[in-house]
């Protein structure tokens, strides 16, 4: 009866139909019949899917079968074994990326050598974990140089900074890295990658487009102002290093960049700074900052200081703006006269902020997206405003749930009854026009390592 009623349409509308279906949703269709399982197993639906594998032990033939057919190239694995390495090749020799989550497990040299028998591997992520040798030797990075275009590095143990950042600097190919969270030895004090160091990576790396890079504060002696300016060896009047389109700054402690930090990278299309806390003495850099990058176009700024202080300076061609600090009403009417054809906006919402749903429309009427994160409340119906943004196409409702689990409401899931009705009055008065989402989005794991991660 099901496979008759399958059959009403081809295989490859079914394949469409179910490209709108989260994994989860996926796999719950599988389970149905064959028909369906061999639908959803097309290779189409799992291109870009990463699969977490983590119990080598349990997986059976059919499993990695079933792996095989639907082409997974892209995995996250986590404690393998000798064995488990071989197996891997064996099984999906075309892997392009893996990441390492191992449990701050002791590395040594040979565990990068398991990764060269992947001649497709371009993206490889590393987190958690000791390495009591070098961790990539002159042997591996000319066997990796040619391969990997995206590097990231997170939460790790190295006997020498210098010399690993020297190492990435051997992979000419690099488009993507990510480097933070340097984690502190018994007898170590972690300190910001030298200048010299990080010159000689940025002068190598010429096809660098995207830098996550994280600033140590021990010893609190600032950088120098040339830090991301590394001068070109034959000018020394000119910037030598790549042409960086994407900067991030994680953990940032305010104290170590000078306000003139940024002035050489004009280049930059987007700008993403991560404040570790606020620094009530210190003086806001970003003002300072975002008054020499007239080309960006999007800018994310989590925690420090106050908005006030440097949405006077936002450049004009913003279209994307995610700002996960305290937002008040006064604060979205000066951004909205600084970045008129902001389309896409990110923002928190909490008891203090006021009716800001009601105030959108009129402030920023080419929004495409919208995502708001409630703390310590849920929407009201100053929600319903958001139906005369004419050009909405998705809206994300997203409750801070520890909020949730604090409050009395903890034995209702969300979103609540009361936003439910809200969320589907909305959706009548938009005619169904905005996909309205409430659950938190997959995680990157690849890019979102946990310092940067928003969800619980
Ligand atoms: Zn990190």
């Amino acid at each position: 009866m099901m496979v008759e009623w399958l059959s009403h349409l081809p295989p490859e509308v079914w394949v469409m139909v179910f490209s709108y279906l989260s994994t989860q949703e996926k796999h719950r269709v599988r389970c149905c019949c064959k028909v369906l399982k061999k639908l959803i197993d097309h290779p189409c639906l799992w291109r870009n899917h990463m699969v977490v594998l983590s119990n080598f032990p349990r997986y059976t033939a059919g499993f990695w079968d079933t792996l095989k057919y639907r082409r997974v190239t892209r995995v996250v694995v986590q404690r393998l074994r000798p064995k488990d390495w071989k197996h891997l090749v064996k099984s999906l020799p075309r892997l392009t990326t893996i990441v390492c989550m191992e449990g701050q497990q002791h590395y040594k040299k040979k565990n990068v050598d398991n990764l060269l028998h992947f001649p497709n591997l371009k993206t490889l992520g590393i987190r958690n974990a000791t390495w009591s040798e070098p961790m990539l030797q002159q042997c591996q990075t000319g066997h990796l140089a040619e391969r990997l275009t995206h590097l990231s590095v997170c939460n790790i143990q190295l006997p020498s900074t210098a010399e690993f950042v020297n190492s990435v600097s051997r992979l000419f190919n690099l488009e993507y890295l990510l480097f933070h969270q340097q984690a502190e030895g018994k007898l170590q004090v972690v300190e910001p990658v030298p200048s010299k160091a990080f010159h000689n990576l940025l002068l190598n790396l010429k096809k660098l487009k995207h830098l996550s890079w994280e600033i140590q504060e021990k010893p609190e002696v600032p950088l120098p102002d040339d830090y991301f300016y590394p001068p070109d060896p034959e000018d020394p009047e000119a910037y030598g290093g790549p042409t960086l389109t994407s900067l991030e700054l994680v953990n940032y402690p305010e104290t170590m960049l000078s306000e003139n930090a940024l002035r050489g990278l004009t280049s930059l299309k987007s700008l993403t700074v991560h404040y570790r806390y606020l620094k009530i003495d210190v003086k806001c850099r970003l003002q300072s900052w975002l008054s020499h990058l007239q080309e960006l176009e999007s800018l994310e700024i989590i925690g420090g200081n106050s908005l006030a202080l440097y949405t006077t300076t936002f450049p004009p061609h913003v279209t994307r703006l995610a700002l996960r600090v305290i937002i008040s009403l006064k604060d979205l009417c000066f951004m909205a006269k600084k970045v008129k054809k902001l389309e896409h906006l990110d923002m928190h919402q909490n008891r203090f902020s006021g009716s800001l749903c009601k105030k959108l429309p009129s402030l920023f009427p080419q929004l495409k997206t919208l995502r708001i994160r409630y703390f310590h409340e849920e929407p009201k119906r100053d929600l319903l405003f958001l139906r005369n943004l004419k050009h909405l196409e998705q809206l994300e409702l997203i409750v801070e749930r520890s909020c949730i689990l604090k409050s009395e409401r903890n034995d209702h899931p969300w979103p609540s009854p009361s936003s439910q009705e809200l969320i589907r009055e909305l959706q009548e008065l938009s005619e169904n026009r905005i996909n309205i989402i409430t659950t938190m989005r997959q995680r990157n794991l690849f890019r979102e390592c946990d310092c940067v991660w928003e969800g619980e």
